[in-house]
């Protein structure tokens, strides 16, 4: 590890939301116009919520001055309020990564973690971060390139990132752009029932699933703290935080309509990640390309016997069913599925296991690519990283096999904010 990472900060719980509390955030425009013609208000007013709700990222209701006063006094007698998830801690990597703790609003505060890549992490597509690129690879990590970084515990930041890194006193983070695009990664439940066994948020268990409006106000929340764009900034969404988005189908599909619809996002900048399943691979290959994310399969094991072993969801949606589903999927042009998969030391990062995953990933007669990942370490969780020459020979019998191929930098590990470690730690 280099340097011990800080908690930045801790805000007053003071303002936390009464629990009889409504949150209009979250709300689609339907839904916000019903809510203005039963308070008696025209429908319209319902599209000026929306634009200040999602637009304009107003968190309070009296700062909405687009409606009028005794509107919102109304409003905030019956209940209703912005109820914008916020962040509530910071961790900060010394390679410029930021962990949240975000506070749901509502029913129970409970916390939910997202993540903030300033510059991704070099997975390409992986983080959604291929819209304008060539077919041909031109990263410097990618497929053919003469080296890799090494990959050691003691390995988390690089000397850009550390010149680059930045102090924030306040939970706004406003102090100048220090990135020219980023990767957030949002979490859809709190806890996880799926049980990877290399994964720090499965011994969390399943809580409970995420509102529309807690997934979106993830993204809002670090939009507002970093200052971001909307339509200038290049900034790419990856659903792959703590749980399981497709085993919470309705409500993260709701959370990408409101960032498509009414923040102005594309779905081609946001990338879904699931362990494979089957039924809500199948649903999520009807939604209409306009909101649909683009998609990633967590493979992470050559064949069913190991998948079985490291991921037991395999012995209920095996490889074959997974890719029968990804296969339904209508990609757009120069889409392509991606294949996650984390290299455990020993266990999954044998050069015939990339044999086994080129031929795997092959089949699906889809255009594709990998990502690769060393696997991240986490406390209680009995694998080992996999050693650099192990994951350069992967990488290279994949290459061998024409199969398009990036390597993840992990990012904050450090903080506990890299691939399969988020698990609600407090302690830096
Ligand atoms: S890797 Fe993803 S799906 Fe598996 S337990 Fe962790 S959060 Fe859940």
């Amino acid at each position: 590890m280099t340097g011990k990472p800080k908690q930045l900060v801790q805000l007053d719980a003071a303002e936390q939301a009464h629990e009889s509390r409504k949150p209009l955030f979250g709300l689609d425009l339907e839904a916000l116009e019903a809510r203005m013609v039963e308070a008696g208000e025209p429908a319209w007013r319902g599209r000026q919520l929306a634009e200040a709700l999602y637009r304009q990222r107003i968190a309070g209701l009296d700062a909405i001055t687009t409606l009028p006063k005794p509107l919102r006094q109304r409003l905030a007698v019956e209940g209703w309020e912005v109820g914008r998830p916020r962040i509530a801690r910071v961790f900060q990597s010394v390679d410029g990564t930021e962990r949240y703790l975000v506070e749901c609003q509502g029913q129970d505060a409970q916390t939910v973690e997202t993540v903030w890549m300033p510059e991704g992490d070099g997975g390409e597509a992986g983080d959604g971060s291929d819209l304008d690129a060539p077919e041909m690879p031109e990263n410097p990590e990618m497929l053919g390139a003469p080296s890799i970084p090494r990959l050691s515990a003691e390995r988390v930041g690089n000397q850009k990132s550390q010149q680059e890194f930045v102090q924030y006193d306040n939970a706004s983070g406003e102090q100048g752009k220090r990135w020219e695009r980023a990767t957030i990664c949002v979490s859809s439940q709190v806890g996880c029932a799926v049980n990877c066994r290399f994964c720090l948020t499965a011994k969390l268990g399943l809580q409970r699933n995420l509102t529309a409006g807690e997934i979106a106000g993830q993204v809002i929340a670090v939009f507002e703290r970093h200052g971001v764009e909307v339509g200038r900034d290049r900034v790419n969404l990856v659903f792959m935080g703590m749980g399981e988005p497709l085993l919470n189908y309705d409500n993260f599909m709701g959370a990408v309509r409101l960032l498509v619809l009414e923040v102005g996002l594309s779905p081609r900048r946001m990338t879904v990640s699931t362990s494979g399943i089957v039924p809500g691979i199948e649903r999520f290959a009807q939604e209409p390309a306009e909101v649909r994310p683009k998609l990633a399969i967590s493979l992470n094991a050559p064949n069913d016997r190991i998948r079985g072993e490291i991921m037991p969801i395999n012995r209920k949606w095996p490889i074959e069913s997974v890719m029968d589903a990804v296969r339904k999927v209508q990609l757009r042009p120069r889409e392509r599925v991606t294949f996650e998969y984390v290299l455990l030391g020993g266990v999954t990062d044998r050069p015939e296991h990339a044999v086994e995953v080129a031929r795997l990933v092959r089949r699906t007669g889809l255009p594709i690519k990998v990502n690769l990942i060393a696997w991240n370490p986490g406390p209680g969780i009995e694998y080992t990283m996999p050693q650099p020459e192990a994951v350069e020979a992967f990488r290279g019998v994949l290459a061998g096999e024409g199969i398009p191929t990036y390597l993840r930098r992990p990012r904050g590990r450090d903080i506990f904010a890299a691939c399969g470690q988020l698990k609600r730690t407090v302690e830096g």
